[in-house]
């Protein structure tokens, strides 16, 4: 057909493209550090104990499978604005924070972008340099133009804070800023306490839209902790946009569970925007799946299940450290020269490693181990078995 005949092929996703790679290569000995998910010590993606259970629960039940409302569970809507703001904030107790179940981080961010684009069509977006790589093509997608501030500093191997807060300064008032609460996808740098402080309050000055994207909580310090930047913007008073994802903290990824929330500086406002958010959703797909949202608000519900979950999640954000910790221990014996050291002060799966894209060609060619061009390392994804191997063949590239 006419129609068809002139499509383009799309580019092919550049992280995706390394695990197809991964997949047919035939060595025994290969590595996908490539990935952006949670493996154990075994190489495995886990099932958590306290999903099991909820599951269990839930099977017992044989609930009918109704639709669910527009915005999703009422018990996850509630637990979720509770995880991500604290049961006792200001926002939740004066009912200006709105929650919506959405399918996983993504769709959070899709609604959010969507909304805005209705709300605010004229503002630009602005994501740190460099970002998640779905972050620009999802805000471009629902009709933004999307520009970076500087934010990771390859000299240093830390944020180029200066570089942030000037850009900060310098945006129009209005402008959409995305930032990593915790966690930073792909770079592994965190914002220090204060320098939060510095954003938060340049951020409330000039009258710009935060858009908290928080997808893995409880990786970084621990829950508690993690959540500490949202809760500080939300303190702040001006309009607040959080996505957050289940997929890493719950290794639920198949399942799409994640929530948008809203932050609005009266009760009323928050329901006229809650009616709007519900447009967009019933516009895009209706209502959201039932399964991911009933184990998650099952486990954080029950108080065992609850902290079952919170003992299984530091268990992964403990190991990722320990990984950290031995990846830096390993290659200081293996190649002395180097310094890695900044390895143990990134935060969550991943890490900005340092090598070029030279070196990670040269570890896929000579070793199957698969990082990222960009030296991006999943630390989530080494275990005692394969890290020996890892950084025998990074010692050979350096
Ligand atoms: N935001 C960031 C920074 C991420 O790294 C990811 C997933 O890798 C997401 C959002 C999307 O999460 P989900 O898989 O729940 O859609």
């Amino acid at each position: 057909s006419p129609l068809f005949s002139a499509i383009e092929m799309a580019p092919r996703d550049p992280i995706l493209g390394i695990t197809e790679a991964f997949n047919a290569d035939q060595s025994p000995a290969k590595v996908n550090l490539g990935v952006g998910v949670y493996y154990d010590d075994n190489g495995k993606v886990p099932l958590l104990e306290c999903v099991k259970k909820a599951e269990a629960i839930l099977i017992e039940k044989y609930a009918p499978r109704t639709y669910l409302p527009i915005e999703g569970l009422a018990a996850y809507d509630k637990a979720v604005q509770e995880l991500v703001f604290g049961a006792d904030s200001a926002v939740i107790k004066e009912k200006r924070a709105i929650t919506a179940q959405a399918i996983g981080g993504t769709g959070a961010l899709k609604l959010g972008a969507d909304f805005l684009q209705r709300f605010a069509p004229d503002s630009e977006v602005w994501i740190s340099d460099p970002s998640w790589e779905n972050h620009r093509a999802l805000f471009e997608s629902a009709g933004f133009k999307v520009n970076t501030y500087p934010y990771y500093d390859a000299t240093t191997r830390g944020v180029n804070f200066s570089g942030m807060f000037a850009a900060l300064k310098a945006m129009p008032a209005g402008s959409i800023v995305l930032l990593h609460a915790c966690c930073h996808n792909p770079t592994g740098a965190d914002l220090t306490d204060d320098q939060w402080t510095k954003i938060i309050n340049v951020v409330t000055e000039r009258g710009l839209i935060p858009f908290l994207d928080m997808a893995y909580q409880g990786f970084g310090d621990g829950i508690e902790a993690d959540g500490q930047v949202v809760r500080r913007f939300a303190e702040a008073g001006g309009a607040l946009f959080v996505s957050n994802s289940f997929s890493k903290s719950f290794s639920l990824y198949g399942e799409r569970v994640g929530a948008l929330s809203i932050v609005a500086s009266s009760a009323d406002e928050a329901a006229r925007i809650m009616s709007q958010l519900k447009r967009v959703i019933r516009t895009n797909y209706s209502n959201p799946p039932s399964h991911g949202g009933q184990v998650v608000a099952t486990v954080l519900a029950t108080p065992e299940l609850r902290q079952l979950w919170e003992e299984e999640l530091a268990g992964m954000r403990v190991r990722i450290r320990e990984m950290r910790q031995a990846f830096v221990e390993k290659l200081k014996a293996k190649a002395p020269a180097h310094q890695f050291d900044f390895v143990m002060q990134q935060r969550g799966m991943f890490s900005y490693s340092g090598l070029t894209k030279e070196q990670v060609q040269q570890m896929r060619e000579n070793n199957s181990i698969y990082a990222v061009d960009t030296g991006r390392i999943c630390v989530a994804a080494l275990n005692n078995k394969n890290i020996d191997q890892v950084i025998a063949s990074i010692a050979k590239v350096l």
